[in-house]
């Protein structure tokens, strides 16, 4: 990564609220850039091609795999979602900063490849709200639910190699909280380096 563009990764188990809380900071930050992932699964409600996911045949993203164009991917409840390079390298090539939101497998991985990467894990306040939300936003069926919800216990065993915890009790609460992980770590020392350099030439 360059000093000045922070790559900042939320993992939460589905339903827990993130896509909520990284659209908020979306809306307040212009150099805050979502990396959309390509996925397989067809769109919710109120979800757009290009926004929120690239929706893509089961096809094209094998083929994708073959020619080598993710940084990670994973399968997760039977569908196919993956980072692109393409998609990372034009933001990180403008200098601008990356929001990636992935599972913690997929975390992981990024970790490895960006380990100045910021690791950001978001909680529910609990299981039962979990189950409410996951109700709330209201796809798939009981099933899917029940898969979704079943994951997310064996998601939250990932917590420990995170850098941050943020619980999403209220959600303005939970955007004030990694809103202040965003702006602390911009201001980290080895990420002002060419701020400082510029005083010390004159
Ligand atoms: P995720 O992206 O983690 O799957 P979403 O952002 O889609 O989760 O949120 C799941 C559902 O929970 C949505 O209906 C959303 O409006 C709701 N929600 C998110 N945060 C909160 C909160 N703090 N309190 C109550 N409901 C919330
Ligand atoms: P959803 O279907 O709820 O949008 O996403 C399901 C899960 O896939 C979520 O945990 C989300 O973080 C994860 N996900 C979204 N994009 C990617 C990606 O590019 N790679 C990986 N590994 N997971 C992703």
């Amino acid at each position: 990564m360059s000093n000045d563009s922070l790559m900042m990764v939320v993992s939460a188990p589905s339903g827990t609220g993130k896509t909520s809380i990284c659209r908020s900071l979306l809306r307040e930050f212009a150099s805050l850039r979502f990396s959309v992932s390509l996925t397989t699964r067809p769109p919710r409600r109120g979800e757009i091609d290009g926004r929120d996911y690239h929706f893509v045949t089961a096809e094209t993203f094998r083929e994708k795999i073959r020619a080598g164009e993710f940084v990670e991917w994973a399968e997760n409840y039977g569908h196919c979602y993956g980072t692109s390079r393409v998609v990372i390298e034009a933001i990180r090539l403008r200098g601008e900063d990356l929001l990636l939101d992935v599972e913690p497998r997929g975390a992981r991985a990024l970790k490895e490849i960006y380990p100045d990467g910021v690791f950001v894990f978001v909680l529910p306040p609990n299981l039962e709200e979990l189950q409410q939300r996951l109700r709330k936003r209201g796809d798939g069926d009981e099933e899917m639910r029940r898969r979704r919800f079943q994951k997310a216990k064996d998601e939250i065993r990932e917590v420990f190699w995170y850098d941050y915890i943020v619980v999403n009790d209220v959600l303005e609460r939970a955007v004030d909280k990694v809103r202040g992980i965003y702006l602390a770590e911009k201001c980290r020392r080895e990420r002002q380096l060419g701020v400082v350099a510029s005083f010390l030439e004159k």
